[in-house]
């Protein structure tokens, strides 16, 4: 049986330019960065080099990129990290995020409050999971520590406005967190234009391996450690480069940004099709997530009445690899927090389906996902 990739939300695979720029890390070039000899200065110039990669795609300084262990770390090392800063500099105790944060961000934030005793506040977002940047001008703070609005939203496919966002929190002297996790692979990223002090990436969303991630720290942004030990990356995370990973995550992200107009015609053209055919063709069925500004290869429905776990498993054995937006913690389906903050009840909320497109997606694969989807969308509601 073919067996059908539609969940690139989740992971990509492999470049295999990327894997090329990797392979010779794992053998000759093992050195410690932080050694002084030979060994170590050349892996410590793989490093940099791609620092210098990284920060010229983003449009910064290459002592302004941590490397992390994952984009989640990324997300952990902002919020608490500028937390921590800015209530040790000016007793700041206010913590803003969105509603429809990735839970990296979110148990972060949950965690600072529970633990240390932050004031977390949730911003409103509109039907399409969207942050209002007046609404949030209306509710900074003297004492806020930190704002955090997901830039592309990997349940919903949304894009925030994180350029105005990010010009409100600076201007308030309030350090600005984004994870473009999701963004990253699609959108170019440029942290002047989106004015953040702080942006997470993960280098397997785009191409990249696994286990390797970056944060965007803008010079001038106070930020603590929150794994200490060694001085490596500036003193903000302590820990030996993974330097094959890094110099994966490097080449994947440049691969990714120089092609990025190219990728978004050939994925928004699959895409649209793929929206259009199931809003016709299928009764009771939404979109979730903004109708326009949202990622090129990003299409996430609601179906009343149907539970988006059963009609995962059915794609599953026709050979079609989907995601879905609710997660069944102790045999009660709940719909994601992310769903859940669009105001969806209950019966559509649990109906979740998300298909992302990719790089190796073909007109074919969506012809063939088109022609299964509204069967099994009709048999799954007949069990629920
Ligand atoms: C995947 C993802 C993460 C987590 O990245 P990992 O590298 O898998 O830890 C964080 N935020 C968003 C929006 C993501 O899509």
């Amino acid at each position: 049986m073919k067996h059908i990739y539609l969940d690139y939300a989740a992971t990509t695979p492999l470049h295999p330019q990327v894997l090329e720029a990797m392979l010779p890390y794992f053998s000759g070039e093992f050195g410690n960065p932080s050694s002084v000899h030979h060994y170590g200065q050349r892996a410590d110039h793989a490093v940099e080099l791609a620092r210098e990669t990284i920060a010229a795609q983003l449009g910064c300084q290459p002592h302004e990129i941590i490397f992390t262990s994952c984009g989640s770390e990324s997300d952990n090392l902002a919020l608490r990290g500028a937390a921590w800063a800015a209530r040790e500099q000016r007793g700041a105790n206010h913590i803003l995020i969105s509603p429809v944060e990735h839970h990296a961000v979110s148990q972060t934030a949950e965690q600072l409050a529970a633990l240390f005793d932050f004031d977390l506040e949730y911003l409103p977002v509109d039907e399409y999971g969207r942050v209002n940047p007046a609404e949030l001008a209306q509710r900074l703070r003297r004492d806020t520590a930190i704002v955090s609005v997901i830039h592309a939203n990997n349940e919903i496919g949304t894009l925030n406005p994180v350029a105005e966002i990010g010009a409100i929190c600076r201007q308030r002297g309030v350090a600005v967190h984004s994870d473009s996790v999701q963004g990253a692979a699609h959108l170019p990223i440029d942290v002047n234009t989106l004015n953040v002090d702080l942006l997470s990436l993960g280098a397997h969303k785009f191409y990249g391996p696994k286990g390797v991630g970056a944060l965007y720290v803008r010079q001038g942004t106070r930020l603590h450690p929150s794994q200490t030990g060694g001085s490596q990356e500036f003193g903000l995370r302590a820990g030996t480069q993974n330097v094959p990973y890094i110099v994966g995550m490097a080449e994947a992200f440049k691969l990714t940004q120089d092609h990025l107009d190219a990728h978004k015609a050939h994925l928004s053209s699959l895409r649209d099709h793929l929206i259009g055919t199931i809003l016709e063709e299928i009764p009771d069925v939404r979109l979730t997530g903004h109708p326009v500004e949202r990622l090129p290869n990003h299409a996430s429905f609601v179906f009343e009445g149907v539970d988006g776990n059963h009609l995962l498993m059915m794609l599953d054995v026709e050979g079609f690899a989907c995601s879905s937006g609710s997660a069944c913690k102790t045999g009660y389906p709940e719909p994601s927090s992310v769903l859940s903050a669009l105001g969806l009840s209950h019966s559509w909320g649990l109906g979740s389906l998300r298909v992302t497109l990719g790089q190796h997606s073909t007109a074919e694969d969506v012809t063939a996902f088109l022609a299964v989807l509204p069967r099994l969308v009709e048999q799954s509601r007949k069990i629920i």
